[in-house]
């Protein structure tokens, strides 16, 4: 079992997470992994898919949870050796109605969105195999948001010496920001959720970089925003279905061997964006 492949989807108990996985079932060669945090919410959604005659694997995950992740990873490394496909899909979003004060919103929703997939990739980028595949998704509302930050901020953020531990310090900054109330003073932007978004799209642009240096280059990481996609997370609202919403991510995860393009990049509509 030591060299079966296998592919990862967080959050993919509903939403967009559940069409990624059923697509990587039907086109990817190997185990699919369906993750949740709630296991019983993650074995109903592998019920729906069995009922389709696809077979993905479960397994809990929170990735707000280090020792969540972990156990992932030991299970990974146990029964495949390793890992090929990564998508870092679990995220969260406020409502426009929602009244919890907007400190509260920025930290809940950074912790999740950036630090939670932070967590996930560092603990399983060392088992990624040699031409893995990772797709984090991000989100137009990101560029949105860094569009409306100070030109400082935005300079900042194009920085070739950027750095993960420039993107959480910049994280950090808007946390306390929103806790002091001066956010936008401090040239954000009041969008948790697009911020937490910036951080993902700039942390993808890093790892790639990382990658290429530490002579991991055949591994492939982008970002990408899906479009805007009827979920909870969009109040049934977006035009998309869900298996539309996943066309991107499933492009990105299924990139050929020794592909060159795109990578390290911002995906919409599988075509190249400018963040
Ligand atoms: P949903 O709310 O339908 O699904 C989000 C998933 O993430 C759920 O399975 C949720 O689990 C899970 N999740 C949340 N927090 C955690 C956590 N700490 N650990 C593990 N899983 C977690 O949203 P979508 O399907 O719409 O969103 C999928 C991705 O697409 C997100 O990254 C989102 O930001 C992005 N996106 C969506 C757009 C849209 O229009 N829908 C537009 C642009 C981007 P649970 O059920 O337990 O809450």
């Amino acid at each position: 079992s030591g060299s079966k492949r296998v592919a990862v989807v967080t959050g993919s108990n509903k939403g967009i997470g559940v069409a990624i996985v059923r697509g990587l079932c039907k086109q990817f060669k190997g185990d699919v992994i369906l993750t949740a945090r709630n296991e019983g919410n993650g074995k109903e959604a592998i019920k729906k898919l069995n009922a389709e005659g696809l077979k993905p694997v479960f397994h809990q995950l929170d990735i707000t949870d280090v020792a969540s992740v972990q156990r992932l990873r030991d299970f990974l490394q146990k029964n495949y050796g390793g890992l090929d496909v990564l998508v870092n899909n679990a995220a969260i979003a406020y409502k426009n109605a929602a009244t919890e004060p907007f400190s509260e919103q920025a930290e809940v929703t950074m912790a999740t969105n950036f630090w939670g997939t932070l967590n996930a990739c560092n603990v399983l980028f060392p088992i990624l195999r040699p031409h893995a595949r990772v797709v984090n998704i991000s989100s137009r509302g990101g560029s949105r948001a860094a569009s409306n930050c100070s030109q400082e901020l935005q300079k900042r953020f194009l920085d070739t010496d950027l750095s993960v531990a420039k993107i959480e310090q910049l994280m950090k900054d808007f946390v306390a920001s929103a806790k002091a109330g001066n956010v936008k003073a401090k040239g954000w932007p009041e969008h948790a959720y697009g911020i937490s978004k910036i951080g993902v799209t700039l942390m993808t642009i890093v790892q790639q970089r990382q990658l290429n240096s530490d002579k991991r280059s055949d591994i492939v990481v982008n970002s990408c925003c899906p479009g805007y996609v009827a979920t909870d997370l969009s109040s049934f609202n977006g035009e998309k279905t869900t298996d539309e919403g996943a066309d991107t991510t499933l492009y990105l995860a299924l990139l050929p061997p020794n592909a060159a393009s795109p990578k390290g990049a911002f995906v919409c509509e599988r075509n190249i964006t400018k963040f």
